[in-house]
């Protein structure tokens, strides 16, 4: 009997190790961090290089630029969390005390600090708002707004640029941990503000999405509020990477928002597609693309709170075939061809969309009066003032009624664990499987095949015991 056991339990023990064997050598493999992806600082600003860019373009345009430096902090917690945010105001026309007849633009990059390339787009927004020269040459194209509008559009725009909203968190990317999407003290402030905030889905990933302890604890995402509350933006527009997506509210609901200042959104976003993203992009609610919600996003408080006509999360770039721990490829471009490729398309973008808000039943139209160039296409100049819409955004104005959805940006990284992980699940789990399988027959074979000369050999003893008697 003894002799049995061990027969089977040696046949299970040498199948399970060569099984564990082979598994774990395919786990070293994809796992193989000798295989991922780098930041190429040669291509890549590190967040000193950032701010000095970022100074010296403020330094040598002081007509059109200034810079704050907002110092941000927790000093209640133990040890107080400190950070700061710099915000770039731009204004093409010159600086002005009356912002209420410009277009207002508040653009935030950097929010997830390994997403690196969407604070190189800030730079290079930076960099042709200081020198709009080419922009202007290339408006003139066919199709094209034409130079003069295009110079009219940016006299009545201002802009509040945060390069980089998340810089404790970049300092930890910097510092190697390449997946590090959170601020430096381990809060997504994504899903740090008042909408909604807290609720969990199913697949809700404190790694990724923790919310915080209560809505606004995060000093970024109070100084955002703040700056938002002042500014009253026509425009939020918050840039990620992970996917190309192209997001309107809201998050946290699986549709976009009903009534026309939504719809008239949509369609902004529909163009902007085919100019900025060839067609690629998800498009409005992202719940309804990418699967699951967010809550507690920024973009669903400006809209719905903030009454914030244009909200938008702009995902810039993402790599779907990148292993799952190979965060600075699916986060980030990795050759300097698709890095200037991603770079100069999403800084077009926000020219692209320029063009497009006069269009806009939210964008105020008494500004373009003042420069008219005469150009057709001008529709929003004939629209009457009941269809326009409010301009400053308050919080009298009705938006779309019914609030409806888009979707998250944790989804950046979730959706695509979500698409990445699989593979090599699938692979190990078939692997896996076989390995349970082939135990199970060995073991089942050995037990039948040991039992049955058990059985015999009781027969032959019952026989010689019978042999005997006789
Ligand atoms: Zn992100």
């Amino acid at each position: 009997m003894q002799r049995r056991r061990n027969g089977v339990g040696r046949a299970v023990l040498l199948q399970s190790a060569l099984c564990f064997g082979l598994l774990w050598l395919l786990e070293a493999a994809d796992e193989s961090p000798d295989q991922f992806a780098l930041p190429d600082f040669s291509i890549y600003h590190t967040k000193d290089q950032v701010f000095e860019e970022v100074e010296n373009l403020v330094k040598a345009n002081t007509q059109i630029m200034k810079l704050d430096v907002l110092a941000i902090s927790d000093e209640e917690s133990d040890p107080p969390y400190r950070s700061s945010i710099k915000v770039v105001t731009v204004e093409p026309g010159g600086h002005s005390k009356d912002h209420e007849k410009k277009t207002r633009l508040l653009l935030n990059y950097g929010e997830h600090g390994r997403e690196l390339i969407t604070v190189e787009v800030a730079l290079r927004l930076l960099q042709i708002l200081a020198d709009p020269s080419a922009e202007l040459e290339r408006a003139d194209r066919p199709g094209g707004p034409g130079k003069a509008r295009l110079k009219a559009l940016l006299h009545n725009t201002i802009f509040k640029i945060v390069p980089m909203e998340n810089e404790r968190g970049r300092d930890l990317v910097e510092a190697g941990n390449l997946c590090e999407r959170k601020n430096g003290r381990g809060v997504d402030t994504n899903r740090n503000w008042e909408v909604h905030w807290g609720y969990k889905e199913k697949d809700y990933d404190p790694n990724e999405e923790y919310p915080g302890t209560k809505p606004f604890s995060e000093p970024e995402a109070e100084a955002l509020l703040e700056l938002a509350k002042k500014f009253r933006p026509h425009v939020w527009m918050n840039a990620h990477s992970g996917m190309e997506a192209l997001f309107m509210p809201y998050d946290h609901l699986p549709h976009i928002p009903s009534g026309e200042v939504a719809q008239a959104t949509l369609q902004v976003l529909e163009k902007l597609n085919n100019v900025t993203c060839g067609g690629r992009c998800a498009l409005g609610s992202g719940g309804k693309s990418v699967g699951y919600l967010a809550h507690g996003t920024a973009t669903d408080y400006m809209y719905e709170r903030l009454k914030v006509p244009l909200a938008f999360t702009w995902e810039i770039y993402g790599d779907n075939e990148a292993h799952f721990n190979d965060c600075f490829r699916m986060f980030n471009p990795v050759t300097p061809e698709s890095f200037d490729r991603v770079v100069t398309s999403w800084a077009d973008a926000i020219f692209a969309l320029l063009e497009l808000l006069p269009s806009h039943p939210a964008i105020p139209r008494v500004h373009m009066h003042s420069h008219t160039f005469g150009r057709k296409g001008d529709v929003g100049a004939k629209r009457s003032s009941k269809e326009s819409r409010a301009t400053p955004p308050g919080p009298d104005r009705k938006l779309g009624a019914t609030m409806q959805g888009w979707q998250s940006r944790m989804n950046d990284a979730a959706r695509l664990r979500a698409q990445v992980f699989d593979v090599p699940r699938g692979r190990k789990g078939l692997i896996g499987g076989v390995c349970v399988g082939l135990v199970a027959i060995v073991g089942f074979v050995v037990l039948v095949r040991s039992g049955g000369r058990a059985a015999a050999s009781k027969r032959a003893a019952r026989r010689r015991r019978e042999d005997a008697a006789r």
